[in-house]
């Protein structure tokens, strides 16, 4: 008799429920943060053009010398920081943890927090810590700092702004985990281009910081390129672990041209930023709903009852993340990205019938 999955897959596995995505066709797609607009036509007849002249034939350059090149000028990578290009910047993640082990096998992060932190820590063997954020949602860093001393992480990560709440936390408070901490302490900037903070210019003064960046949630989704920027010593030892070719020649081609030429993708930020404002008020202006103040291109709200909104919006055509289920602090919440002004506008009338 051959083997069944219950006696050959990992405990840990069997345990996981896989990352659902919802089917988003014919709806106004608000659930999962991205960059609603399109490329100009000028930019996208480019990159036929870059597409074109693809030699599709040869593998990719396992370095992407000329991309992180890109990356590093673009992204005020400080210079003696390193940088590694991953598959998304889950992939990034994923890299992180699978290198870490024994004796150090537990990862922390506040909560509620990114889902992956947990579902890459089970999968690659590691025991996962949540540490609740307060009731606003700021970080609790008295409750950091002795979860910290008390279960020695191999790593710390803090989604900055933090997903699925949208809000910076308190930059003393990071910072003073990041001097407290023995392990990495990973921060995740996939909002950074809507938030106007950073820790990447902090990277030399901390050899156990890590700074981790996506192109995703900037308007590059479908692309599929993330990035860590870290030091030397640790992502020399990072890099044995990705796969050579993780980021393909399309991807390097692509991304490089739009990063350097990246007033576009700036500026659809900005306007994110502006409608975000619009999305806020609108939002809390309606009876019976409390709205986060956001830094990232989504807003956490709370509503009498999210399931009910969440049909009646779907019902509408219009797709939000309900959240309500996936953390005790997330009773009744919902999230919903930034899309267009047209966009949001169909999501407020919505609102306002199904409330
Ligand atoms: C969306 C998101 C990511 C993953 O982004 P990809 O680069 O698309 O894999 C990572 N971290 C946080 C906090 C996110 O919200």
């Amino acid at each position: 008799m051959p083997f069944s999955p219950e006696q050959l897959i990992r405990p840990e596995i069997l345990a996981l429920a896989a990352y659902q995505v919802p089917d988003a066709r014919g709806m106004v797609k608000l659930d999962a943060m991205e960059n609603p607009y399109d490329l100009p036509e000028a930019l996208k007849r480019e990159v036929v053009r870059l597409v074109s002249s693809v030699a599709l034939n040869r593998y990719p350059d396992p370095t992407a010398a000329e991309l992180r090149q890109v990356i590093r000028k673009t992204m005020s990578v400080p210079s003696d920081a390193e940088i590694l290009l991953g598959n998304g910047s889950d992939e990034i993640i994923q890299l992180i943890m699978l290198a870490l082990n024994a004796p150090r096998t537990t990862v922390l992060a506040p909560e509620p927090s990114f889902v992956m932190y947990s579902m890459i820590a089970s999968s690659c063997g590691l025991r996962y810590v949540g540490v609740p954020l307060k009731p606003d949602f700021m970080l609790d860093g008295d409750a950091m700092l002795s979860a910290i001393a008390r279960e020695k992480p191999a790593a710390v990560f803090i989604s900055f702004p933090n997903n699925p709440t949208g809000n910076l936390f308190d930059d003393a408070t990071v910072e003073a985990l990041i001097q407290a901490a023995e392990g990495l302490v990973v921060i995740d900037e996939a909002y950074h281009a809507f938030a106007g903070a950073s820790f990447m210019s902090r990277l030399p003064r901390y050899p156990n910081l890590l700074v981790v960046r996506t192109l995703s949630k900037l308007g590059l989704a479908g692309l599929r390129l993330g990035f860590v920027a870290g030091s030397p010593r640790w992502l020399s030892q990072l890099d044995k672990v990705r796969l050579p070719y993780n980021v393909n020649v399309l991807t390097q081609r692509i991304a490089a041209r739009l990063l350097l030429h990246g007033k576009t993708l700036e500026e659809q930020a900005r306007r994110i930023v502006a409608e975000r404002g619009f999305l806020f008020d609108a939002l809390t202006a309606l009876p019976g709903v409390s709205a986060l103040r956001s830094d990232a291109n989504f807003i956490l709200f709370r509503v009498g009852n999210a399931s009910r909104v969440f049909e009646t919006l779907k019902a509408r055509r219009i797709l939000v993340k309900n959240l309500h289920g996936s953390h005790p602090m997330l009773a009744n919440c919902l999230r919903v990205t930034v899309g267009t002004p047209d966009e949001n506008t169909a999501f407020i009338d919505a609102m306002k019938a199904g409330l």
